[in-house]
This record gives structure tokens, C-alpha cells and sequence, in this order.
């Protein structure tokens, strides 16, 4: 086992929560009523439209617990569990859901079936940023392991081709960042080829994106444009959450990626206390967990 892969884990996870934590407190403000409101948002306090205790995440982070549970059970990503996992989740009432999450779900519950039919209204951003664990689990799989493993979670919920590509090159991100990637070689391996394949994903030569809504497109334009032009954990979680909008996606994607590719040391200390202690465990121990299993189970994400 390489225990800087695991490090890495533990970072893109702890990430996860902390930018999420922190985005919602500002999630569908604008940046002017965030700096007329806070200055610079760098303090995760809770509050925000939910109403959240400092500390405590949203979806973004307790949906990707639900997802890294199941394949923890199952020793794999299996869709049918993922669905199960995923309606457990609704059923306890969590404090915010996406619509689209909400369809897939209910539509489980009417079908029995884990995969919903293409859809041109499911290129929000849902699938996206709950996927840290197949990325984990599937660490040293090979690629098309990888993306089987990405659309079977993906698809409970979100079928649509932005999404799918966007699913999988963030999953591919976060790999190639645990292996020691540098960030010029996964914009060149990784996000440059989407791109390629789906234009609007460009995040350079424009303006830079504020108030991204939940459109899949829109949160990784702004999550690119964070992440490739700051240098640092904290500097690229503030940039992205005080662009407002869905602040807490946004900032849970970025934190994930930011986590890989930084690591554990770079992420300041006030932040990983203030996260809900029973969340920081949760999201320790089951990066570990995954790791682990990745590490066993290079060849068990096949296709079904
Ligand atoms: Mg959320
Ligand atoms: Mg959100």
C-alpha cells in the first residue's frame, strides 16, 4: 500500500466537505452580496439558505458518503446498491437535494431500475460531484473499469453525455493527482481531450464565470478557471466559493481536486476542525477504506 496515495485520499475528501462547508454558506448569493456581506468568505461559519450549523455540509459531501458506503459494502460500485444507497439517503431527510436527484430517486423507487433513460435535462452537475468514491475505489483500474464504474452511479440519477464526460474526467483528475500527477500534465491528459470532444466545457478566453448555476458546464468552468490559476489549496477553495452561485458544488468539486492535488498538508487547520467532527471522521475513515479496496480490487469494476 503507498501511503502517500492514501494521504492524497484523505486530503481530496476532507476537500470535498470543506468546500462544500464552506460554499454553502454563500450558495446562490452573487459575489457582490458575498463582499458586501463577508469581504473575502474564508470562514466556514455555517448559516447560508439552509441555515446550517458551522461545520456541517450538504449534499455534495453526504450523497458521496452514501455512494462510498455502498461500494464499500458491495466491494465494488454495483448499481443496483448505489440506487439503494441513494434512496436510504432521500429517506433521512436530508437538509437539501437537487431536482434531478430527487426524479432519479423516485423514479428507482417506481422501477426497481438503477439506470434512468438519457435525458436532455440531466447535464446538471448531481452525478458530478458526489463521484470521489468511484475514483478512489477504482484507483488502479483500468480506463474503461473506470468509466463503467463512473456511469453506473452516474446514471441512477443523471443520463446525459455532459455530465457523463464530465463525471469521468473528474474522476480521472483526482486519480491521476493521487498518483502524483502535476497539474500541467492532467490539463493536458485530462482536460484539454474533454474539451476536445465538448467545446463548451472552455474555460479559457472569456470572462471569469460568477453565480455558476447547477448546469454541469457552468461548475466546471468555474472550478477549471479556480484550480489551474491559483497555486494553493486555500487560495483555489476561496476564488471558487466566492464567485457565489452553486457555491457549495463548486466548492466541493474544487476542494476535491484541490485536496488530490496538494495534499493534506496544504489544507489549513481551522478548516479541517471546524467540519462536524462525525463528517471529518466519516470522510477519513472512508477514504482510507476506498483506497484500500482499490488497492485489492484492480480488475473487480469491470462492466456488469
Ligand atoms: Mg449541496
Ligand atoms: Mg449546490
Amino acid at each position: 500500500m503507498n501511503e502517500a496515495v492514501e494521504e492524497r485520499a484523505v486530503a481530496a475528501y476532507l476537500g470535498l466537505a470543506i468546500g462544500d462547508a464552506l460554499g454553502a454558506t454563500v450558495e446562490f448569493m452573487t459575489p457582490r452580496e458575498i463582499r458586501a456581506e463577508y469581504g473575502v468568505h474564508d470562514t466556514i461559519r455555517g448559516g447560508g439558505w439552509l441555515k446550517l450549523k458551522s461545520g456541517e455540509v450538504t449534499d455534495d459531501t453526504t450523497m458521496a458518503l452514501a455512494l462510498g458506503q455502498s461500494i464499500l459494502e458491495q466491494g465494488r460500485v454495483e448499481a443496483l446498491a448505489v440506487a439503494r444507497a441513494f434512496d436510504g439517503w432521500m429517506r433521512a431527510k436530508p437538509v437539501d437535494i437537487g431536482n434531478t436527484v430527487r426524479r432519479g430517486i423516485l423514479r428507482f423507487r417506481q422501477t426497481g431500475e438503477a439506470c434512468t433513460p438519457p435525458n436532455e435535462h440531466d447535464a446538471g452537475n448531481g452525478a458530478c460531484m458526489r463521484t470521489l468514491p468511484v475514483a478512489l475505489a477504482t484507483v488502479h483500474s483500468d480506463r474503461n473499469a473506470v468509466r463503467a464504474a463512473a456511469l453506473a452511479q452516474a446514471h441512477v440519477t443523471h443520463n446525459h453525455p455532459l455530465s457523463d464526460a464530465a463525471t469521468v474526467c473528474v474522476i480521472e483528475m483526482v486519480q491521476a493527482f493521487l498518483v502524483g500527477r502535476s497539474r500541467a500534465e492532467v490539463m493536458h491528459e485530462q482536460v484539454y481531450p474533454l474539451i476536445e470532444q465538448y467545446p463548451p466545457f472552455r474555460f479559457r478566453g472569456g470572462k471569469p464565470r460568477e453565480n455558476p448555476s447547477g448546469y454541469v458546464v457552468d461548475t466546471l468552468q468555474t472550478v477549471f478557471q479556480c484550480f489551474f490559476d491559483t497555486d494553493s489549496f486555500a487560495d483555489c477553495v476561496v476564488e471558487t466559493v466566492n464567485r457565489g452561485g452553486d457555491a457549495d458544488t463548486t466548492g466541493a468539486i474544487a476542494g476535491m481536486l484541490a485536496g488530490a492535488c496538494f495534499g493534506l498538508e496544504a489544507i489549513p487547520a481551522p478548516w479541517v476542525r471546524a467540519l462536524n467532527p462525525a463528517v471529518r471522521e466519516a470522510c477519513e475513515r472512508q477514504a482510507r477504506a476506498l483506497i484500500r479496496l482499490g488497492d485489492r480490487s484492480v480488475t473487480k469494476h469491470g462492466p456488469p
